[in-house]
C-alpha cells in the first residue's frame, strides 16, 4: 500500500528525530538552485514547508555565498535572489564569497545545532550532506511539490550500530553485575558451595541409550528353558518398617487376601 504524502514526512521526521534528536525551529538552508526551481512551479517556499513539515517553526536561510552566486548569474537568477534576499542569513565568513556548493558544505559540516535541512536542487550538494551529515534531512522540489528525500544508507547503518551499542552490555555493567552477584551469592548453593556451570546443551545421552531388556528369569522345565517375568515392588524404608510392625500383631498376607476377595 503507498504512504500518503503526510504520513511519509511524519515517518520519515520521525526516524530522524528518534535517532538524530533534530528539533525545532527547523532551520532550511536554501540554495539559489532550490529557490530558482520554485519560482519555476509557482511555489512559495515558506508556507508549503509549513504545511509539508506540519509546523510553524520553520526558518527558511541562506549565505551571503549562495546570494552572491546568483547575482553573479544576473538575469536569469534575478527572481531566485530576490527569494534568498528575504531570508535569514547564516554566517559564513567566506571573504571573498565562494560558490553557495562549498560555503553550504562549509556550513553543514561547522553545524552542531540538530536543526539544520539541506534544501537543493544540486544532486553533488545533496550527495555531500547525506554523505558528512547523515543525521540531517536533505529536501528538493520534483512533481510541483516539496519533497524529503529517504534517509541515506549511511544513516541507516548509523541506526542500526547505535541499536546493536545499546543492548551490549558495557564492560562496567558486566563487573558491576558481577560483584552484585557475589554480594547476593547468587552463584552458590545453600551450602555456600559454588555452582557448577551448566555444560552446553547436547544431545541427551539418555535418548541414544539402548532400551533396557526387561528383567527375565529363566526356568528350566523339562529341559526347555522358559522365561518367567518377576515383578519387583519398591517400597520406602519407612514403609518396610511400618509393614514389619503390623505384621507382629496380624499377618499381612491374609490381610492382602482378604481384600482381594471382598
Ligand atoms: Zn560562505
Amino acid at each position: 500500500m503507498k504512504l500518503s504524502r503526510h504520513k511519509f514526512v511524519r515517518r520519515l521526521l520521525n526516524y530522524y528525530r528518534t535517532h538524530f534528536h533534530i528539533d525545532v525551529p527547523f532551520i532550511i538552508l536554501i540554495d539559489g538552485t532550490f529557490a530558482f526551481e520554485a519560482l519555476q512551479w509557482k511555489i512559495q517556499i515558506d508556507e508549503q514547508l509549513k504545511a509539508y513539515l506540519e509546523t510553524d517553526q520553520i526558518k527558511c536561510s541562506t549565505t551571503l555565498c549562495a546570494i552572491r552566486e546568483t547575482e553573479l548569474l544576473g538575469k536569469i537568477a534575478f527572481g531566485a535572489m530576490l527569494i534568498l534576499k528575504q531570508y535569514e542569513i547564516i554566517r559564513c565568513d567566506h571573504h571573498p564569497a565562494i560558490s553557495a556548493e562549498k560555503c553550504f558544505q562549509h556550513v553543514l559540516r561547522k553545524d552542531s545545532t540538530k536543526q539544520y535541512f539541506l534544501a537543493s536542487q544540486s544532486l553533488s550538494l545533496r550527495e555531500y550532506s547525506r554523505e558528512h551529515r547523515p543525521d540531517l534531512p536533505t529536501m528538493l522540489i520534483t512533481h510541483n511539490a516539496i519533497n524529503l528525500e529517504r534517509p541515506s544508507l549511511l544513516s541507516h547503518s548509523i541506526v542500526d550500530e547505535n541499536k546493536k551499542e545499546r543492548l551490549k552490555v558495557s564492560k562496567h555493567e558486566s563487573n558491576v553485575l558481577k560483584k552484585i552477584k557475589e554480594e547476593l551469592h547468587l552463584d552458590e548453593d545453600k551450602n555456600g558451595i559454588p555452582k557448577k556451570k551448566k555444560k552446553k546443551a547436547g544431545v541427551n545421552p539418555l535418548s541414544n541409550k539402548k532400551k533396557k531388556k526387561k528383567s527375565l528369569k529363566t526356568q528350566s522345565v523339562n529341559g526347555k528353558r522358559k522365561r518367567r517375568r518377576t515383578r519387583q515392588i519398591r517400597m520406602s524404608s519407612h514403609l518396610k518398617e511400618h509393614l514389619k510392625e503390623l505384621q507382629k500383631t496380624f499377618s499381612i498376607k491374609d490381610f492382602f487376601q482378604q481384600k482381594t476377595f471382598f
